[in-house]
């Protein structure tokens, strides 16, 4: 029975930290463990079997304990004291000790349990503890925020310095033991707390909820000079609050700024004339600007979330697609686009896509700015066909002006283009591009009816893209025409206002006229007066030339054509020979004695004699004959599609022609005159040598007697003659 009892005495503490003893109720050990052999420095053999009384140092204390149990119905709860032991080895050491009596099942005493406690232990062990106290006073001093510890009854236990400095207006209320709700009376009657309104009461009531709820959610809580606060209350274990504060006066104003930066930055995106995006890497809008709102023809909450590619047509999304995968790899990508926008604009843009890499280097987002080079490219391209237009030489003057009013007319996309001329209060159409031909050049208006009054008024370039909406409203031009649009600029040539250059249509048009339309109107003005000044001085020189051709050409005294110019006209004649095999005759006609009449009558009449000569025999002959004065008093004729036969017919006419038409008052011999006939026979013929047939033939007349008209007869004729 007791090996039973003392094998369950091993089990339950045998291994306890705890030094263990038991006696039977006379107090001889019948069990000791491991801690307790150790801390009495002797083996469980020496023990067991002998009594507790050696190890009394005070052997009073011995008998004192025995009387504790003797009335064991009334002495059953522990007990515990210090005793001073007399170890196995003689030395001595303080412990605590915890008895308890043990009963059997009569409720007899059968032993008492001992159970030990070494001093020393405690003491370190408190020592330790009274550290890690002061550990945490220093601690809690040493963090930068303020610390108060409150109780399940909301009284403070602890708070650090920083707590106190915070609230230096209810500083002197936080002692241990005062309630939170008086320490945060104390500094609301002392103005500590900026209540926003609030009566006293309401701000105190809703701060103490939110102390009661301590659910660790964040207060930022604002103080009367200004300072705000982030207030962070939790429930401890055992039913208190720790809270923390912190001052955040410098964050708020840091985030304050950063937020007001931001809706700068908002602002100024806003204001740029470019489409600024933000997408995710999988494409879908975070952010998008104004313009970009308006490209894309909806409302930014509306388009952010979405894939702004998906709105653009098909055609166009895997082009964007593919720029973006480049992007969304980290590479920066800009790219020349062309879209049909969704606000129903196509746009030719530069597309530039930075990828945001976030800290590990990773693509967090694309900042995607599009801007518009419609204008720009159009421009150029205008730019590039009025350089063609002007510089060709295959276009004359009228099919330039043409081609520049219709290129106008394609770059302002209006339906209209007029160059006018203006004169006093005259505006006139010259000329015009209209659709179906509606302006008429020559068409004209009174100048005060149209747009171009201000535009000369003004000596500049002018234009509206909705007179509706403009001071061009009020004008006639607007009552009369309807005109939405009107681009035009003054046209000076030379110096001097011509008139203007303008293009207009019944519509209002989309786009606004740039500044660069401004430039391109002023440009056409500029090479149109260039033009038109051009086209005058080619006109006057054409007419000088004409006039200069004419004086080289006609001999002064009888205005009939001179020797170069008659052998120029014949030499084209024996060209029409040539290839039309169709004959003419050459005839050599020479005044006879007319040396004479120049001695009789003087030099002046001669001359008088030769223009009505001239008169005469010109008049006489068809438009397609040709008459020339070769030499003083010699003249020669081309018969025109006439063979000799004809031609001595109309040769004998003439002579006669002139013996009745040819003669002057004061001259008394009788103006005549010989001629001598060549005909062109072969194809070879050249005129030199027709000439002087025709010559040799005149030498025949004058040497037969004069006033005669002799044909030329071949060679091999005349030597069959003779
Ligand atoms: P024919 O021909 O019948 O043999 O006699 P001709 O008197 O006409 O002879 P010739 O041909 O020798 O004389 C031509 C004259 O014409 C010589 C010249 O003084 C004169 N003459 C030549 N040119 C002009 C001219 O422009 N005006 C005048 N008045 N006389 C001219
Ligand atoms: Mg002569
Ligand atoms: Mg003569």
């Amino acid at each position: 029975m007791a090996e039973c009892i003392t094998l369950d005495l091993e089990q339950s503490f045998g291994d306890l930290n705890e030094c263990v003893l038991v006696t039977n109720s006379e107090r001889t050990i019948t069990f000791v463990n491991k801690a307790m052999e150790e801390l009495l420095r002797a083996s469980r053999d020496e023990l067991v079997g002998s009594t507790t009384e050696r190890f009394f140092t005070d052997p009073t204390q011995f008998e004192n304990m025995g009387e504790l149990y003797k009335s064991p119905s009334d002495q059953r709860h522990r007990r515990a004291y210090d005793l001073e032991l007399m170890l196995g080895n003689g030395e001595t050491a303080s412990v605590e000790v915890v008895s308890a009596p043990l009963f059997d099942t009569e409720h007899k005493l059968s032993g008492l349990l001992f159970i030990a406690r070494d001093q020393a232990e405690r003491k370190a062990l408190e020592s330790k503890l009274s550290d890690i106290a002061l550990t945490l006073e220093d601690a809690l001093e040493a963090i930068t925020e303020g610390f108060a510890l409150y109780d399940s009854e909301d009284r403070l236990i602890i708070c650090n310095d920083q707590y106190r400095e915070i609230y230096a207006h209810s500083a002197p209320a936080m002692f241990p033991g005062n309630r939170f709700e008086d320490i945060l009376r104390f500094g609301l009657n002392r103005n500590q707390y900026d209540t926003d309104g609030q009566t006293d009461e309401e701000w105190l009531a809703d701060r103490l909820n939110r102390h009661h709820a301590a659910d660790g959610a964040v207060l930022e809580q604002n103080l009367a000079d200004g300072r705000w606060l982030r207030v962070s209350e939790r429930r401890t274990r055992n039913g208190g609050i720790a809270g923390i504060r912190a001052d955040i006066t410098e964050l708020k104003q840091a985030r304050a700024q950063a937020e007001n930066a931001y809706r700068n930055v908002h602002l100024m995106a806003d204001n740029i004339d470019a489409s600024i995006t933000e997408v995710d890497p999988d494409g879908y809008c975070v952010f998008i600007n104004k313009t970009g709102c308006e490209w894309f023809a909806d409302a930014p909450e509306n388009l952010v979330g979405t894939r702004l590619r998906d709105r653009l047509p098909w055609k166009e999304r895997e082009n964007v697609r593919a720029i973006f995968e480049k992007a969304s790899k980290g590479k920066k990508v800009s790219s020349e686009v062309s879209f049909h926008f969704p606000d129903g604009v196509h746009r030719e843009c530069l597309m530039n896509c930075n990828p945001r890499l976030s800290e590990d280097g990773s693509v967090e987002g694309i900042v995607v700015l599009i801007s518009d080079n419609t204008d720009r490219k159009k421009t150029e391209r205008t730019l590039a066909e009025l350089y063609q237009i002007t510089s060709t030489r295959e276009l004359g003057h009228e099919d330039k002006i043409a081609e520049i009013l219709r290129l106008g007319t394609e770059h302002f996309d209006l339906p209209f283009g007029i160059i006018s001329h203006v004169i006093d209060d005259h505006y006139t159409i010259t000329h015009a591009h209209s659709p179906a031909g509606e302006l008429v050049p020559g068409t004209s208006f009174p100048l005060e009816d149209t747009y171009c009054v201000l535009t000369l008024k003004s000596n500049e370039p002018l234009a509206t893209s909705s007179a509706e909406n403009s001071e061009f409203v009020k004008h006639p031009c607007y009552e009369i025409f309807k005109l939405e649009s009107y681009i035009g600029a003054p046209l000076l040539v030379d110096g001097e206002v011509h008139g203007t250059i303008n293009f207009s249509g019944p519509d209002s048009r989309k786009r606004a006229f740039t500044p660069s339309d401004i430039q391109i109107v002023r440009q056409f003005a500029d090479w149109v007066g260039h033009e038109i000044a051009r086209q005058r001085d080619h006109q006057a020189l054409m007419d000088a030339k004409i006039n200069l051709e004419r004086v080289a050409s006609i001999d002064d005294l009888t205005q009939i054509l001179n020797r170069r110019a008659f052998l120029e006209r014949a030499n084209t004649e024996v060209q029409r020979f040539r290839r039309t095999k169709r004959p003419f005759t050459a005839v050599m006609m020479d005044i006879d004695k007319f040396k004479q009449i120049n001695d009789l009558h003087g030099h002046a009449t001669g001359d008088e004699v030769l223009k009505l000569f001239s008169d005469v025999v010109g008049g006489a002959l068809r438009a397609v004959d040709v008459f020339g004065r070769v030499g003083g008093e010699e003249f020669c004729m081309i018969l025109h599609n006439t063979n000799m036969d004809d031609a001595m017919l109309v040769c004998e006419r003439l002579r006669l022609k002139i013996i009745e038409e040819c003669q002057l008052a004061q001259v008394d011999q009788t103006v005549t005159c010989s001629m001598g006939l060549a005909a062109a026979a072969r194809e070879d013929v050249e005129f030199s040598t027709l000439m002087q047939k025709a010559d040799t033939a005149l030498y025949e007349a004058k040497s037969t007697g004069r006033n005669k008209c002799v044909a030329f007869v071949g060679e091999p004729e005349r030597a069959v003659a003779l």
